[in-house]
């Protein structure tokens, strides 16, 4: 970590500290979201970390902003995903939108004033993304737009929306992305997901019934919806694994300080080899997840993202966010099952991390994909 690095990280970290974790224990029993924290995020500059500063980005590298999510997922998980896909549809306007596009949308994302939202999934369609259902038909100056879309996150706090629809025929050329705008004629929202974890993350239905979307919020072109879509995808994985590091380094931190205070048979915990053999294991499972997240990143920020490392650092840090908190919970005991500690918190957090863009088995997919193309002509 550089020195600018450091005070980024330092600062952030105190915000987040000061300001967001005494509420978190409460907001997480009541499901609760506050748009002042995520506007507070913005006042520091984390909300569009690597746009460019012209549309009001910090015009930092990703492993910056690797750090930064880290920093707000030791603190809250729910947080730290609202920015990561806020972040991602401000990546999506400013590679594929028009000069126009970008103007109108981007500034109040990348400050923090408004939330963006990613909305590919239907009820039918999660790993199959490409056998999406909902509608745009073309109509005079626009189109009609009518379906469902599930699950999405931040949905009913986010203004801005990128919303894959189809256009044109089966399978992925014949999608297409559209910018649509809460508040818009047609668009509504359906039910709020109750959760395992991610509680303080609104997660709802979309419902479109010809909801007019007009020509010049079109993405790219007609037919380019799955490249918009799966354009963000590289980045967006890289971000979900920061956040798992994240995740899995606050509960290594809370089963350091609770092995080394707590007295069983006369002594810490601690010193059980048991015990040391487990938190050095997970210590060294988070290390290793750092270091192929911010190897991934670095892939990135050379302009050459490598799909095959960005799913393997995904696949990696969520399920060492898995296993770690879960591990954290063990050395806790029994107050590390209830609200009293937060491992609790962030073991249910994690869990979803291993769900979201793109499985885990998805990942394997991927990876493997790459493999048998690189190997194939050994054959
Ligand atoms: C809290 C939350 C937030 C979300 N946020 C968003 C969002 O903002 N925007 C959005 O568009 N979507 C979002 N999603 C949806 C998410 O991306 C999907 O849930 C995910 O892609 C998996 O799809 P699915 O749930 O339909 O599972 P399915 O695709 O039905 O998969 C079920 C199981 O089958 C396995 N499987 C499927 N295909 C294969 C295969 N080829 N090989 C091996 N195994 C396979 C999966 O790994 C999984 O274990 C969110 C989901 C949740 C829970």
């Amino acid at each position: 970590m550089n020195d600018f690095q450091k005070e980024l990280c330092q600062n952030l970290s105190k915000y987040c500290w000061d300001t967001i974790e005494p509420h978190m224990e409460h907001d997480d029993a009541e499901g609760k979201f506050r748009m002042e924290f995520f506007k507070g995020l913005g006042d520091y500059g984390v909300a569009g970390v690597t746009l460019p500063e012209e549309y009001g980005g910090a015009g930092l590298s990703y492993i910056d902003y690797c750090y930064v999510l880290e920093e707000i997922s030791k603190v809250s998980v729910p947080y730290a995903v609202t920015v990561s896909v806020s972040s991602m549809v401000q990546s999506i306007l400013n590679e594929y939108g028009s000069k126009s596009q970008k103007e109108k949308f981007l500034l109040p994302l990348t400050s923090g004033e408004e939330i963006g939202a990613f909305a590919l999934s239907e009820s039918h369609s999660g790993s199959d993304a490409a056998a999406l259902k909902t509608t745009a038909r073309k109509v005079e100056g626009g189109y009609l737009l009518n379906g469902t879309k599930m699950w999405i996150t931040s949905g009913g706090i986010a203004k801005t929306y990128i919303v894959m629809a189809r256009t044109g025929g089966e399978g992925a050329k014949g999608v297409s992305a559209f910018i649509v705008r809460d508040g818009d004629k047609g668009f509504s929202f359906g039910k709020a997901e109750k959760k395992m974890g991610w509680k303080t993350s609104p997660t709802r239905e979309l419902i479109f019934e010809n909801c007019f979307v007009a020509d010049e919020n079109l993405l790219l072109g007609e037919g380019k919806g799955f490249t918009v879509a799966m354009g963000g995808l590289d980045r967006g994985r890289v971000a979900i694994a920061a956040i798992g590091v994240g995740c899995a380094q606050r509960a290594l931190d809370e089963a350091m300080k609770y092995s080394l205070s707590r007295q069983q048979f006369k002594q810490s915990i601690f010193d059980f080899q048991g015990l040391q053999f487990m938190l050095a294991d997970m210590a060294l499972e988070v290390e290793s997840s750092r270091l192929l997240v911010h190897s991934a990143a670095s892939s990135i920020d050379h302009s050459k993202p490598n799909s095959k490392l960005c799913s393997m650092a995904k696949l990696k840090a969520t399920d060492t966010a898995m296993k770690v908190t879960t591990d954290a919970v063990q050395v806790l005991g029994g107050v590390g099952y209830t609200a009293e500690y937060p491992v609790e918190r962030f073991m249910r957090d994690a869990k979803v991390l291993q769900i979201v863009e793109g499985t885990n088995q998805i990942q394997r997919v991927v990876i493997a994909r790459h493999l048998k193309k690189e190997y194939e002509h050994h054959a």
